[in-house]
Order: C-alpha cells, then sequence, then structure tokens
C-alpha cells in the first residue's frame, strides 16, 4: 500500500548561492521502501517566493541511494564507526606529535553547513593549533572576500535581491545568471517585463543566454574587466557624475584611484580597442551609468576566478563609491556566490586567513578574543595555506596528513592531475563524503560517509546574507553521519571532548551566535548575537533573515552601510587605485586559443547528483567545446564532432558545438564532467595553479590551448 505524503518541512535548495527556500514531502513508496519526494519552491522564502528553477524543481528526484558511500573505510576494508574515528584521531595526533600542527590540514567545502563549518574551523584553528583550512570556496569567492575586505573593511555584501527589482540599470560582470543563478535571473527578467526602462547591460567574453534579456552585451577581450571600470570611473569624473559630498564624508583613496583610472583610460577609442569593443556600445554603457543613479553591478567567476580579481572587484566597487551608489534602496556593488553556503563558511571563518565571526589573524586582539571564547589550549596564531599553496604542501611533503570533506579537489583544482599526484604520494589522506566513487576518494586511505541534503539540520548563508536552514526530512543511509558529529568525535578522541561535546546543530548555531557578540562593542555590528540563546524548537522554526541579526536589527538587514559607515579604522570606505593586469598565462604558437570554463544550466558541480536523472542530463548530456565558426574551420572540425584541447598539464575532449556568440579565438568547456563520467573531460586539469596575489583564488577562466581534431 502507498502511504500519504508527510506534513511539508521547509527547507533550502542545496544548489546554488540563490539560496531558494523549498517545501518538501515525502512518502514510503515502491518495492524497496525508498522515499518519495515531492518538492516545489517555499512561498515563504524571500529568495524565491515559491519559484525553483529546472534543477532545484528536480531535487527530489536526485536523491536515491545508488552510489552513496554506505560505510566508513580504511584502505578499502569496511570497518566500523569506533575503528574509522580512531584511525584518524590517533594518525593525526601521531604526525602533530612528530612534525608540528602545520603538518596537517582540512580541505572543505560550500557544500558544508554553517555549523559543520564551524566545528572543522574550531577544531584545527582553536585545538589542533593551524589555520591550514581552506575551502572550495577559494576557487569561487575569495577574490569577492578581499575587495570586500579592502574597500569596507569586512567581507559584507551590501545589496539584497530587492535591489536588483528596485534598480534602474543592472550590468552583470562575468555572470551568466540565466544559467548559475535562474531564480536570480528570473527575478531580474520579471522586473523588466514590469517596468521595461530598466536597463540590462551583460560584460561577458561570450554571448550567453543571460544577453536575452540585455538591452546592451559588450564581448569584452577575456581579463580586462578592471580596465573598462577604470574608464566607467574617469568617464563619471568627466561627466560631472562624481558624489562630492559623499566622497569627502564616507571614503577615502578617491583622488589616487582617480588619477590612476584616468592615466590608463587614454580616449573613448583606446579604451574600446583595450577591450575589444565598439565605440557606440561602450559609449552607451558608459552614458547609462552616468545618468542612473540607481544602479546595481552583479559580478560573478568572470570577475572573480582571475589572477587579478581582487582588483576587477575593486574597480567595481570604486565606481559606486565615487558616486554614493551604495546602501541606497535599487544600487551597490553585489557579488554573487557560487554555492550554497559559501558566504555561512564565510561567518564562522572557513577560509584559511579569515578567523570566526569576521575577526582576523591580522588583528592580535581578535585572535585572543576567539581564543578566550573557545578556551582554546592550541590558538593557531596566524593565517593558513590557500587551497593552491595547501595542495602545493602536500606535493613537497609539508603537509603530511589532509583531511577532506564534502569536495572533490582532484577533478575540481587547478592542475588538477598534479593535485592527483600529491594526494596519491601523502602520508594520511582521509575523504569524507556522500558519494563513494570520486576522483578524490580513489586517492584516499580513510573514507567517511557523510549525511547529506534532507539528512541533517543546518544553516546556510545565501548570496544576499540571508541565513534560512537546511532541514531534516528523511533517515539517509544507516551508517552515515552529520559532518558535524563526525569532527566532533574526532576531536573526543584527540582529547576535547569537553569543547565538542554538541547533541545537535542548534548547539553550535547557538555557540556560533554567541561568538559573534562575545567582548563585541558594537564595533563588528555584522553579528548574529540575537540569536545567542536559540532553543530547539525556536531553530525548527527559524524563519529566513538577513545578517546582522542583533539589539540594532533584530529583525535582520536588508542594506548594509545605510549610514555611510564602514568597518575600516577610519570608518570611511577605501577607494583602491587599481592598475588593470591582464591574464597571467600568455599566447603561445603552440596554444594559440584561450581556454574558458563555466556552468551548464541544469548541472551541479561534478554531477554526482543532478546526473542521476534523465531530465537534467537532457540538457547537455555529454562533455562539449563551443567554438566560433572561424576557429572550427581553422581547425578543421564541425558541429558535433569531437575535438581535442591541449596543453602541457593535460587533455579535454568535448563536442563540438559552432557558435558566433564566442569571441574569435576563445573556446568554451563545461566545468562538471569528471573521470566518473568521460576519459578526459576534466577541464581543471588544463588549468595552470595561477592565483591572484592578494585572495589566492585560482585563474580558472584562462588558460591557453591547442586544438586539434580528436
Ligand atoms: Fe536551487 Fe539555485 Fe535553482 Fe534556486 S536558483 S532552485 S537555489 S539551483
Amino acid at each position: 500500500p502507498i502511504s500519504s505524503f508527510s506534513a511539508a518541512v521547509e527547507t533550502t535548495c542545496p544548489y546554488c548561492g540563490v539560496g531558494c527556500g523549498m517545501t518538501v514531502q515525502t512518502r514510503e513508496a515502491g518495492l524497496e521502501g525508498m522515499s518519495e519526494i515531492k518538492v516545489s519552491g517555499s512561498r515563504r522564502h524571500p529568495a524565491n517566493y515559491g519559484k525553483l528553477c529546472v534543477k532545484g524543481a528536480a531535487a527530489g528526484e536526485t536523491i536515491g541511494f545508488d552510489g552513496r558511500m554506505l560505510h566508513p573505510q580504511i584502505d578499502g576494508r569496511i570497518v566500523g564507526w569506533e575503528t574509522a574515528l580512531s584511525d584518524v584521531a590517533n594518525n593525526f595526533k601521531r604526525i602533530i606529535e612528530e612534525h608540528g600542527p602545520d603538518a596537517v590540514a582540512f580541505y572543505v567545502s560550500g557544500q558544508f553547513l554553517t555549523e559543520d563549518y564551524y566545528v572543522a574551523n574550531k577544531l584545527i584553528k582553536g585545538f589542533i593549533g593551524t589555520a591550514n583550512i581552506d575551502t572550495n570556496s577559494r576557487l569561487c569567492m575569495a577574490s569577492a572576500v578581499a575587495g570586500y575586505k579592502r574597500a569596507f573593511g569586512a567581507d559584507t555584501v551590501p545589496c539584497s535581491y530587492e535591489d536588483l527589482e528596485q534598480a534602474d540599470l543592472i550590468t552583470l560582470v562575468g555572470s551568466n545568471a540565466a544559467w548559475a543563478h535562474p531564480i536570480v535571473y528570473q527575478r531580474i527578467a520579471a522586473a523588466k517585463k514590469a517596468r521595461p526602462t530598466m536597463k540590462i547591460v551583460v560584460i561577458d567574453p561570450r554571448r550567453t543566454a543571460t544577453c536575452d534579456l540585455a538591452d546592451l552585451h559588450l564581448p569584452i577581450r577575456p581579463g580586462c574587466d578592471a580596465a573598462l571600470f577604470n574608464g566607467l570611473l574617469a568617464y563619471l569624473s568627466n561627466n560631472e557624475a562624481i558624489d562630492q559630498d559623499y566622497i569627502a564624508r564616507h571614503t577615502e583613496g578617491f583622488e589616487a584611484a582617480l588619477e590612476t583610472a584616468q592615466l590608463g583610460q587614454g580616449d573613448l577609442q583606446q579604451l574600446a580597442r583595450d577591450c575589444d569593443v565598439e565605440v557606440d556600445a561602450l559609449q552607451t554603457w558608459l552614458d547609462w551609468a552616468t545618468q542612473t543613479p540607481k544602479m546595481v553591478t552583479l559580478y560573478s567567476q568572470g570577475v572573480n576566478q582571475s589572477t587579478s580579481g581582487v582588483d576587477k572587484s575593486n574597480a567595481i566597487i570604486n565606481c559606486h563609491l565615487a558616486t554614493g551608489r551604495i546602501g541606497k534602496v535599487g544600487a551597490g556593488p553585489f557579488s554573487i556566490t557560487g554555492q550554497p553556503n559559501a558566504m555561512g563558511g564565510r561567518e564562522v571563518g572557513g577560509l584559511a586567513n579569515q578567523l570566526a565571526a569576521h575577526m582576523d589573524f591580522n588583528r592580535p586582539e581578535d585572535i585572543e578574543r576567539v581564543e578566550r571564547f573557545w578556551q582554546a589550549p592550541n590558538m593557531a596564531r596566524q593565517n593558513g595555506l590557500k587551497a593552491v599553496d595547501m595542495f602545493q604542501a602536500v606535493a613537497d611533503g609539508r603537509i603530511k596528513a589532509i583531511w577532506i570533506m564534502n569536495t572533490n579537489p582532484v577533478a575540481s583544482m587547478p592542475d588538477a592531475d598534479a593535485v592527483k599526484r600529491a594526494l596519491q604520494a601523502c602520508d594520511y589522506v582521509v575523504v569524507q563524503d556522500c558519494m563513494q566513487h570520486t576522483d578524490t576518494t580513489a586517492v584516499a586511505k580513510v573514507l567517511l560517509p557523510a549525511a547529506t541534503w534532507g539528512e541533517t539540520d543546518g544553516a546556510v548563508t545565501n548570496s544576499d546574507r540571508t541565513i534560512s536552514i537546511q532541514r531534516r526530512f528523511m533517515a539517509g543511509p544507516e551508517n552515515t553521519r552529520p559532518d558535524w558529529w563526525i569532527l566532533s568525535q574526532v576531536a573526543e578522541r584527540m582529547g576535547w571532548g569537553a569543547a565538542f561535546n554538541y547533541r545537535s546543530a542548534v548547539d553550535i548555531f547557538r555557540e556560533h551566535a554567541r561568538l559573534s557578540g562575545f567582548e563585541n562593542d558594537g564595533a563588528r555590528d555584522f553579528d548574529i548575537s540575537a540569536f545567542s540563546n536559540i532553543t530547539e524548537a525556536e531553530y525548527q522554526q527559524f524563519e529566513p533573515v538577513q545578517w546582522p541579526v542583533n539589539a540594532k536589527a533584530p529583525q535582520g538587514t536588508p542594506r548594509m552601510f545605510t549610514d555611510g559607515r564602514f568597518y575600516t579604522p577610519s570608518g570611511k570606505a577605501q577607494l583602491i587605485a587599481i592598475e588593470p593586469r591582464g591574464p597571467q598565462n600568455r599566447e603561445s604558437l603552440e596554444t594559440p586559443y584561450v581556454f574558458n570554463t563555466g556552468r551548464v544550466r541544469d548541472q551541479w558541480h561534478t554531477m554526482t547528483r543532478t546526473a542521476k536523472t534523465p531530465k537534467l542530463m537532457a540538457h547537455k548530456d555529454e562533455p562539449y567545446l563551443v567554438m566560433h565558426p572561424d576557429d572550427a574551420q581553422a581547425v578543421g572540425v564541425a558541429s558535433g564532432e569531437l575535438v581535442l584541447a591541449q596543453n602541457d598539464l593535460g587533455r579535454y575532449v568535448g563536442r563540438v558545438e559552432i557558435s558566433d556568440g564566442q569571441r574569435k579565438g576563445d573556446v568554451f568547456a563545461p566545468i562538471h564532467w569528471t573521470s566518473q563520467h568521460a576519459s578526459e573531460a576534466r577541464v581543471d586539469a588544463l588549468i595552470p595553479a595561477n592565483v591572484d596575489p592578494i585572495s589566492g583564488q585560482p585563474e580558472l577562466k584562462h588558460a591557453r590551448v591547442s586544438l586539434k581534431p580528436f
């Protein structure tokens, strides 16, 4: 007999950083007793108000247990939890005793829930005694974070999604929101339909699906975003669009930033040549930006994944600060996160160069404050290794034990084959994941089966600072466990049980909230101390809310910096003088094509979940390479044939797609396929490990390759 559906559970989508709310119902069904899952958009959630994209709507179809990691394993043998946890604790202790705490590392994930992130950070930074914890958010958000910190003194996204609907001009830079953030795109599309005078501009080397909505597309030469926004700053100044009063009262550094921008800009023709766009189109965008106070600049991986990603983001922010277009309705520089909890991880210090609750290693008083709160016996005192450096240290033998949680670096790190070799040679590799077979589980000594979406509770924070809860609505495989539980159990076996005695996610969330308000005299008023005494019942009823949430803003904060006060020592925002730098990989005769990478509309990360349903695979069912018609002709391939892209790091084979929306000389390949799906389709095997000098974020969108028929 088929039972009726359960009561509805409010949760949050496991995929992108839009962070849509979902309503889920389940019922036992079918011969195997698997749960049938009914998913719909939550009408109560302010990110999506009832809507879901194709990927979110199919979440219920991707939840079966096939492919799941079902047991702890050591060297391929199934073992019990006690054996596995003791093995991890004993080997980490042994290596720390022999080589010191910097010989171990954690590499975690923007898929982590905030509570998982918090416990991992506390264990390694406060108890093990090293800040060698980094996350795959390094590949996604690190440049935007560093840009905000340079400008505002804190990693603080100023805007709300509502600002996109209120703006009169939205400039999307390096963002194919139609595919990567579909509900945000749909909100913009609905706003434009209701108010057709609203202008949409897309700045992207490719003509993407997002351009369908655009009044103007500037197909710039890859990597010249900073030059373009320097040009805008100079143009704003030349056309008296600068807000002198705002600059005087709320900013520093304007003169130097403008002087540098003017030096680089030359005239309009020169800027157009530098960026390889038509003068008239450039002039149109500059005029719209000059004349439109309600302007949002929405930017994503095309800005961040660059060796000058921080400079690009500051060049964007400069234009908003110079015009006072920030902290106001419908205005601001808005970086949109890739992963569902990239921001929640940052709130608890999920990067190697952060402390919890937005505190920093470069302020001794912050280190001491966190140390006191945690009563930490071995507090880390300096930044740890960022992702690329971390895996280099594994390769060098400086890191001898690494614990990788919920991410697949052998597929997703630049120079991915070097990462694989490093892990194969490493003394002790632990991989905690919900899936048994990934490129990274294949090189692990110890495997720990994690619970996943729908099987455990925890908080996530989306791109506009909205905190909401992913809720448990079904039982996972018997031997899987929440990530925070696994970390806490290892901490107990390393001798720190009292500090990690958590019974449920709310215990951790409450501690995180208390730390955000601990010894906080109001200078760090981006805390969530309103939740310092949250109960289990309140946590279960938690309604989405934008941080900060504190005595000053008990209902949350839709918009930051409304009072023009920033988190720098002077309280003023900083404009940064930007000297644009191009991509690090230069053209060569052997590798003449620019190799750009990005997402497919209906896939997520390495497809462990989204590949399970034919509905999502129908959109793009195999690796492909998009080429300009002239390049296809020059290489001698036709649409539908196979083409080989290669360089001295790796090879990629994809089905040719020909598009005149692709710039001549540039090709595009999707990021999702791994060794589980195809033999030569890991794009990151071709990406050199070049990083931004400030953020450490790799240049994942600009390798150089040769092409030939396959
Ligand atoms: Fe999920 Fe993102 Fe789609 Fe929303 S837009 S349903 S968060 S994948």
